[in-house]
């Protein structure tokens, strides 16, 4: 039996026509014959959308397309990334009760946590996602969702999730997938009772949308809905066409990207320009050992975990860096990731920038340190507008 290619996802089938992409629904509301269809849409009986901040055909028909590609009983779709964690965080946890997250989590997400915790009385705890016993260890009575990255940015630290899911007990375990997808790993599979991702990245991948996805039981997701829908967290329909757009070429995307990158992370290993590269297909890497057991190794022979690889130059400061982005003119300096097209970003003042230097130092994120985001370009023309730049840096 073969799985739905996400290339034939996405269809919406009550039109009069057939449309061969599907249209846009760029409508605020929907026309209802009379109060009795009204009564049926709200009970449920009838199936229908009445006003687009709650449901449109084209949040439904991705959101559909996400609970297939991670195995869930139903998704849900976002303004952000950022909205999606948002509403789950606040469907799962009030005012006094306890999370706990991941300490390496994307920057925001940390800082939506402290705002939890400042403005709405949420307790959090902060523990190290590669040691499932830390994660454990931190369960209170008031414990309401645990929240952990699959693979963590910018050192790229591959979280165990069934080991942590296990260590929860009853606990909701939240895993955002976003540099990973639903082609690499799918967590509700591991254990997890919630998915989420900022669809801004791979899964629209052209790096021209704002969105963000979740996915997870029926129950979850309609909880998680309406907190979207009264906090006005919920995604427009031009991003979610746009996203279902880009999905169609995710398999085809994720495999191009993650060959190019397992050639280009030994490759930048052996580079005299550079003192250290974090990827998890490089056998020096921390967390290879669980990159092995838990990801897949491609026709390459080598193990997929995605297109981010961090690499540290040979000294020089923030100097070096921005003369490396001076000199790397076909790869720009782009503050997000998983374009189409290879960019480099800067942790140390991008994603971790909001932390002192001392905090940086203690993940590990050093001044000199650079992510680049592969793309589709070839591995040889990387390879050698990589050697370019970093042989004139000598
Ligand atoms: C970008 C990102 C987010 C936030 O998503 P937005 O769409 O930018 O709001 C959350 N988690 C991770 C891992 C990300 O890379």
């Amino acid at each position: 039996m073969f799985e739905t290619h996400p290339s034939r996802m996405g269809h919406i089938p009550e039109m009069a026509t057939s449309p061969s992409a599907p249209p846009i629904y760029q409508t605020t509301a929907f026309d209802i014959p009379d109060l009795d269809v009204l009564a049926a849409l709200h009970s449920g009986t009838a199936f229908g959308h009445i006003y687009t901040r709650d449901s449109n055909p084209n949040h439904s028909a991705l959101a559909d397309s996400i609970a297939q590609l991670e195995h869930a009983e139903a998704g849900a779709v976002f303004a952000s990334g950022m909205g999606a964690i948002a509403a789950v965080s606040m469907t799962l946890a009030g005012c006094g009760d306890h999370v706990i997250v991941g300490r390496s989590l994307y920057g925001i997400t940390l800082k939506l946590m402290t705002r939890l915790q400042q403005q709405f009385a949420v307790e959090v705890s902060y523990v190290d996602a590669c040691h499932p016993s830390a994660v454990a260890a931190a369960i209170r009575p008031n414990t309401k969702f645990c929240l952990i990255e699959t693979i963590s940015n910018p050192l790229l630290e591959v979280a165990d999730i069934a080991a942590i899911a296990t260590g929860l007990g009853d606990v909701p375990l939240v895993v955002d997938s976003t540099f990973t997808t639903p082609e690499l790993i799918r967590p509700l599979e591991q254990g997890a009772a919630i998915v989420v991702h900022s669809a801004s990245k791979y899964l629209n991948g052209h790096g021209d949308v704002m969105l963000g996805v979740a996915a997870g039981s029926a129950s979850h997701m309609k909880a998680v809905r309406s907190t979207s829908s009264v906090f006005g967290q919920n995604a427009n329909p031009f991003e979610s066409w746009l996203t279902q757009r880009g999905l169609r070429t995710l398999p085809l995307r994720i495999r191009q990207v993650c060959e190019t990158t397992t050639r280009l992370a030994p490759f930048l290993n052996q580079h005299a320009g550079v003192s250290k590269v974090f990827h998890p297909s490089l056998v020096n890497h921390g967390t290879h050992a669980t990159a092995t057991r838990l990801y897949s190794t491609g026709t390459d022979g080598a193990i997929h975990t995605g297109g981010i690889v961090s690499f540290v130059l040979n000294g020089g400061g923030k100097a070096a860096v921005s003369r490396f982005m001076q000199l790397a003119e076909t790869i720009p300096f782009s503050p997000t990731l998983a374009d189409s097209r290879t960019t480099v970003s800067h942790p140390a003042t991008t994603s971790h920038g909001f932390m002192t230097k001392q905090e940086r130092a203690e993940l590990g994120i050093t001044d000199e340190m650079i992510r680049l985001s592969v793309g589709l370009e070839s591995f040889e023309q990387l390879r050698d507008e990589l050697d370019a730049v970093l042989s004139q840096m000598e």
